[in-house]
């Protein structure tokens, strides 16, 4: 095989053999195949597609490519929840253990950040001594014992995903549905689950800006799912603004632990409800979405959602001291307000950008190698459809290097408009 022509083909437009995908990824793991070739073959799959045999073929390759685990021997229901990715969306870590308060067996493998989305796993890792790379086996024992289990991909589960990742972070090429689908569904396949929900984000903050490439995608992801035997379903949610009153590392995780405890924002709730309807009603917890919304209610009233997440942090190292605490933990060093001029409503908000100021701020990475700073964070005092008067604070950006901070800041500006009209904001779509 010689790389440089599996790259011309697909960079032309060819549909590319399974032996031909084999070769390269193989390659790749081997190193026999350096970066700069898989960075150009990412790139002619961004730009040329995938049909779906090359799709399935990806996924079937980065799957094997490592170990799968078994969860044939639970009872429990095994299932979890993946985001196409977006800005402010700390739903797993709310999610995963209000599905495993239900009963639900949680075996969540995680990402980090990608492009200017966030990642669950750098959020996870902000909880002092909170291990999120652990081997299968410890894993598997960990579901099994307290039904939930947050980690990292490991070397031995989906190795392809873990080094395509990170290099599609850097290269420009995450926005591409095959590519997407490869990165998701081997990792979930992996984990040996029955079920899954995603989120599949749309709007200007997600990688798919309009419906309609997002229905292509949730379709396609759901078909995969399918295929290989996990039920699958997806939930369209809006990447207008961003999700939830916080965006960034440690600020994320403040703002779950306050939704778990009953005090989330709405529109949060209303994602992390809707995809854990669509969950219990795969496993027959509940027999209506109205009866699995209740149910996610009654389980944060009672604490046993919370709980369960102070269990998990508590058995992968971290202190539940910590989280009962967590105001004392990460305070940023720099804080800047970014007032509004004008007074009227807020027309619309630029997601993407605001995802992009985080990384400026330290909280995602620019090369592989960066690391980010758990105090980062914006806050966001309005959202779409809010009446502010000039004065008003739309933004707190805050983080631990100034310099980070003063060339970020510049970069906000533009990211909330607003205007006369009262507007509205559609977060659930069909
Ligand atoms: N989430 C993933 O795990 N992979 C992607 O490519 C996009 C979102």
């Amino acid at each position: 095989m010689i790389p440089a022509e599996i790259i011309k083909l697909k960079r032309d437009g060819n549909e590319l053999s399974r032996e031909q995908i084999y070769n390269f990824i193989t390659g790749y793991l081997d190193k026999s195949i350096p970066e700069y070739q898989m960075s150009a073959l990412l790139m002619a799959i961004y730009f040329s597609g995938m049909t779906d045999a090359e799709t399935n073929a990806l996924v079937e390759i980065m799957l094997n490519s490592g170990k799968r685990v078994d969860f044939s021997h639970q009872t429990a229901y095994v299932a979890d929840k993946h985001s196409t990715g977006g800005v402010g969306d700390k739903v797993s870590i709310i999610l995963a253990p209000l599905m495993a308060a239900t009963g639900i067996s949680i075996p969540m493998l995680s990402g980090r950040s990608l492009g200017h989305t966030g990642g669950t796993l750098d959020k996870l890792e902000t909880i002092p001594g909170f291990k999120v790379d652990i081997e299968i086996a410890e894993f598997r024992q960990q579901v099994d014992d307290i039904g939930i289990a947050m980690i990292g991909q490991t070397k031995e589960i989906c190795p392809a995903d873990r080094r395509m990742y990170s290099l599609r972070d850097v290269t420009g090429t995450v926005e591409s549905i095959p590519l997407i689908c490869g990165s998701i569904m081997s990792k979930k396949i992996a984990e040996g689950i029955k079920g899954l929900v995603l989120d599949v984000k749309t709007g200007n903050g997600a990688f798919m800006k309009n419906i309609d490439d997002a229905h292509d995608l949730g379709n396609t992801l759901c078909k995969i799912g399918r295929a290989f035997g996990v039920d699958t379903d997806a939930v369209y949610s809006s990447m207008e603004q961003p999700l939830g009153n916080n965006a960034g590392l440690w600020c994320e995780v403040q703002e779950a632990i306050q939704c778990l405890v009953g005090n989330g924002p709405e529109d949060t709730m209303k994602v992390t409800f809707e995809l854990g309807a669509k969950l219990l009603l795969q496993a027959g917890l509940a027999k209506s979405k109205s009866a699995a919304i209740a149910l996610q209610n009654e389980l944060i009233a009672n604490n046993k959602a919370y709980n369960k997440f102070l269990e998990m942090v508590e058995y992968q190292g971290g202190n539940p001291v910590d989280i009962e605490n967590y105001q004392k933990l990460h305070n940023p060093k720099y804080i800047r307000e970014i007032k509004c001029n004008n007074s009227g409503y807020v027309q619309s908000m630029d997601a993407y950008k605001i995802g992009i100021v985080l990384v400026e701020l330290g909280g995602g990475r620019k090369k592989t190698s960066d690391i980010i700073d758990p105090s980062t964070g914006i806050k966001f005092f309005k959202k779409i459809g809010d009446k502010v008067d000039g004065g008003d604070v739309l933004f707190q950006l805050f983080n631990s290097d100034e310099k980070k901070l003063k060339s970020a800041e510049s970069l906000l500006n533009d990211c909330i408009i607003v205007g006369n009209q009262k507007m509205s904001h559609q977060l659930i779509l069909d």
